[in-house]
């Protein structure tokens, strides 16, 4: 068996190579996270940075730390043709209109159509190489993937039984923090019979109130991340699918169940997604990666309170085992990442002052860090950051009533959002106070309240518009303003670019 696992990836590996030898210096850089994490705003401002820095040539350079742009020697950047027949092109044209407001005008501008499924993109950057061996004009292929997060913490899973699977899922539902919102679906598998006939209308009911308890774990005020199978929540192309009827079921572990029961039908069908849905996943996308970029909604997770940061632990230590179960963990055989380096990125730090983005970065290296000593080792070099990839406000101090002036963020909230009793139009701008994070990340964990929960009003949520366009002189759109976004791009792709 390892014989033909090893001829099958030597034939993979030598079927890459080619490739390579086709397409030239080639990256494969996946972009994951989980839902509204910021997927497609960072795709989407990536592409728009890359491909327009070059040609604002010695103009004002909007990513200093990103080398080949600062050093003047990023002579091109070009969109080439989609790389797979088989998975959708990432919507950049349709994206970066959403942003602007395209034929709309400045007004119409909004956030676009976040992730649902895999898509994918391939850039080329024209460079000048200074070092290695080969000195001169020099091209790289990046192939953007874009892919839902929730399916990386589908991995685990493989590892185990349907009455394993099904236990864990229902000790976690029955957690203080998330027993109020299973109880509904609870009570159905309570009263479901596992040895009892299937029933196509039971396992379809059940699989319903599963994923309605799934959903609601995702809403705002709870923000709970480890929430598998990952296509209840993102079923991509398999919405309204059979293969996703099934639901965790009360079932005797080791116990044999006759294949027309209720738990005959469930097992069947948790193996069958193990099989269709999880294993091409990875075989086909996941371990074609070089480099990965895992965005979280660190904030959201923050704002939700301690329950939603453990769960947010335990997601990021999935994640971590997913790059590292190929080298030499149980899924062996299965495949082996490529991938060398791993950035996690706490998205949206636009909605802090500037005085608390080194502390959102520190609160999200502490739970990577713990995550890191719970899977040992990854085989890749990991680092974190907090960034915006469209930057929605600016700062400004504001005189408070009487006070000292306070630091506040400036931009225009989404139409109807809310603070207190006041509602926006979506059209004026507002400051907001968005509070500190602590000093000592340490307090996130201790599940202390925090400074940015401590106002009396709740700004928590204020989500803001994307900000106006901006134009160069000679009428070109310019890419839109970001928190970080050069420094990301030197640590994925600076040592490519040399
Ligand atoms: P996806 O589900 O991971 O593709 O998430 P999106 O990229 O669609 O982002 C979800 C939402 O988060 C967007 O609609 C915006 O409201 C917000 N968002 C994402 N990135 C940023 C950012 O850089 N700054 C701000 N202010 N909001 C962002």
């Amino acid at each position: 068996m390892a014989l033909i696992s090893d001829l099958f990836f030597e034939a993979r590996a030598a079927a890459q190579n080619l490739l390579e030898y086709a397409v030239g210096p080639h990256v494969r850089l996946g972009v994951t996270g989980l839902s509204r994490a910021g997927k497609t705003v960072f795709i989407t401002a990536l592409i728009e940075h890359l491909t327009k820095a070059a040609a604002r040539g010695a103009q004002r350079n909007a990513l200093p730390v990103f080398r080949v742009r600062a050093e003047g020697r990023l002579s091109a950047g070009s969109l080439e043709p989609q790389p797979d027949d088989a998975v959708p092109r990432f919507a950049y044209e349709e994206h970066a209109a959403a942003l602007s407001g395209g034929s709309s005008g400045p007004e119409g501008r909004h956030w676009p159509q976040s992730t649902r499924r895999i898509s994918e993109l391939r850039l080329r950057l024209d460079f000048e190489s200074r070092g290695g061996f080969r000195p001169g004009p020099q091209s790289l292929a990046i192939d953007i993937v874009d892919y839902p997060g929730e399916w990386l913490l589908d991995l685990p899973l493989l590892n185990k039984s349907f009455a394993q699977w099904s236990r864990e899922t229902f000790i976690a539902s029955a957690t203080a923090a998330r027993a109020p919102l299973s109880t509904k679906w609870r009570e159905f598998a309570g009263a479901s019979t596992p040895i009892a006939k299937a029933s196509e209308e039971d396992a379809r009911r059940a699989a319903e109130l599963f994923t309605q308890y799934l959903r609601a774990c995702r809403a705002d005020e709870y923000s709970f991340s480890s929430l598998p199978p990952g296509r209840f929540l993102m079923p991509g192309d398999l919405e309204g699918s059979p293969a996703l009827t099934f639901a965790p079921l009360a079932v005797d572990e080791g116990a044999v169940y006759a294949p027309d029961s209720l738990a005959g039908m469930m097992e069947r069908r948790f193996e069958a997604y193990k099989t269709h849905v999880i294993r091409p996943f990875f075989q086909d996308h996941f371990a074609r990666l070089d480099r990965q970029i895992v965005l979280v909604d660190a904030l959201s997770a923050l704002n939700a309170g301690p329950a939603a940061i453990r769960d947010l632990e335990v997601a990021i230590t999935d994640v971590l085992t997913a790059f590292r179960v190929g080298r030499g963990g149980f899924l062996m055989n299965l495949f082996r990442p490529r991938i060398d380096k791993i950035l996690f990125a706490a998205t949206k730090a636009d909605h802090l002052h500037h005085t608390s983005h080194d502390r959102l970065e520190a609160i999200l290296r502490l739970i990577t860090a713990r995550a890191i000593a719970r899977v040992e080792t990854i085989g890749a070099e990991v680092d974190v950051i907090a960034l915006a990839a469209v930057r929605a406000t600016r700062e400004a101090k504001v005189n408070g009533f009487g006070q000292a002036p306070m630091e506040a963020v400036i931009g225009t909230p989404l139409d109807q959002e809310r603070i207190g009793d006041e509602v926006f139009d979506g059209k004026s701008e507002a400051a907001i106070f968005p509070g500190e994070l602590p000093r000592d990340p340490q307090a996130i964990l201790l599940g202390e309240p925090l400074a940015i929960m401590a106002n009396e009003i709740d700004y928590r949520f204020v989500r803001f518009r994307p900000p106006p366009p901006r134009r160069a002189p000679d009428g070109t759109l310019l890419p839109p303003p970001h928190i970080r976004m050069d420094r990301a791009l030197q640590y994925l792709l600076g040592d490519k670019l040399t």
